[in-house]
């Protein structure tokens, strides 16, 4: 078997992920692969690894291929793309999911212990305050994915009540699972701590609108390293002015690098983190391309594919 294979994310990346793709396609048998960021001419490439950044935007000429293998959890910018007609398979990925789990534990716990006002009342004065436990603070996940759900499970763990809403019902262990608008509303009211883990698509656009930002209790925290588009920017800073929301912390923007100017930067309630909650981990992540590859290889069907109609 002699696959062409275009690493269509970037110089920078190809030299991480080079030693590691060829080592697992020899290990799976596909030692004879063709893989470069310049395979030679479209109508030879069978698959694509893809990143938002890519070069490809114009699938039309890659007339043999077989699929899109993105190196990225979130599909948002490739899954609409009316040239791609071919599979397309999104990242999940073990580092990315620890690396999530890690962050949001972390972004949580930072809150639900107030380790931010802890450290700014290092002023000589004494003034000895214990958290609540963590059975005293329900944490509420929106998407309960691939990450949503291993985040969920991470923070029950430690003990959280924690709800989790999804597009369709679920069931996890450990988790209340709501689904649909009146399972929206019910997970907004009880939510101490609101993390977003979403994709973008047209349905999830401002989901956390202003209508819907009154709906939490009076001084929630929200956490959302899904997407930018999942909230309404200026209903945001409304309640966070109005203190409505105690605080939010963002890892996520509707533009990326976040402007300058934009009124985040300067909020004393907004942390801005520059979208690193988690990353998808090259060690890891090109094992689970070429497995996919050697999926389709040997006439099994491949792992972790997008739907084009539900655009995650
Ligand atoms: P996933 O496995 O596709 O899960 C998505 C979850 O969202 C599912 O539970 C899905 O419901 C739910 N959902 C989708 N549309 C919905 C809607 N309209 N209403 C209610 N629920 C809806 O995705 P994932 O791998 O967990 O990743 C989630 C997102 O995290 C990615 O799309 C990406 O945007 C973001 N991300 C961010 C970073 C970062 O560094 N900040 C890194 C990786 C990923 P069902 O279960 O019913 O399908």
């Amino acid at each position: 078997m002699k696959p062409e294979i275009l690493f269509a994310a970037g110089e920078a990346r190809w030299r991480r992920y080079e030693p590691l793709l060829r080592r697992a396609l020899a290990e799976a048998g596909l030692a004879e692969a063709r893989i470069g960021t310049d395979t030679g001419p479209p109508e030879t490439v069978d698959y694509i690894i893809y990143t938002p950044d890519s070069q490809v935007r114009d699938f039309t000429p890659y007339t043999r291929l077989k699929a899109v293998l993105s190196l990225w959890a979130g599909v948002e910018s490739v899954v609409g793309n009316p040239t791609l007609k071919v599979p397309l398979c999104r990242m999940v990925d073990s580092g990315l999911r620890e690396g999530m789990v890690e962050w949001v534990t972390g972004q949580v716990l930072r809150h639900h212990l107030d380790i931010d006002r802890t450290l700014a009342s290092q002023n000589g004065e004494w003034r000895p305050r214990a958290a609540p436990l963590a059975r005293g603070r329900p944490v509420t996940m929106l998407g309960l994915g691939e990450l949503g759900r291993a985040c969920a499970q991470a923070l029950a763990a430690l003990n959280f009540p924690v709800t989790g809403w999804s597009r369709t019902a679920r069931q996890v262990d450990a988790i209340t699972c709501l689904h649909g608008a009146t399972g929206l509303e019910q997970a907004l009211a009880r939510a101490a701590i609101l993390v977003l883990l979403l994709p973008h698509t047209p349905q999830t656009e401002n989901l956390l609108n202003a209508e819907r930002l009154r709906l939490l209790p009076r001084g929630a925290v929200i956490v959302n390293p899904g997407r930018g588009s999942l909230i309404d920017d200026a209903a945001l800073l409304d309640a966070l002015d109005s203190g409505h929301v105690g605080h939010a912390t963002l890892d996520v923007f509707r533009t990326e690098p976040l402007p300058p100017a934009h009124p985040f930067w300067a909020h004393p309630h907004v942390t801005v983190s520059p979208h690193v909650a988690a990353e998808t981990r090259p060690e890891t992540a090109a094992q689970v391309v070429v497995e996919n590859i050697r999926r389709h290889e040997t006439g099994l069907p491949f792992l972790y594919l997008a739907d084009r109609a539900r655009g995650y």
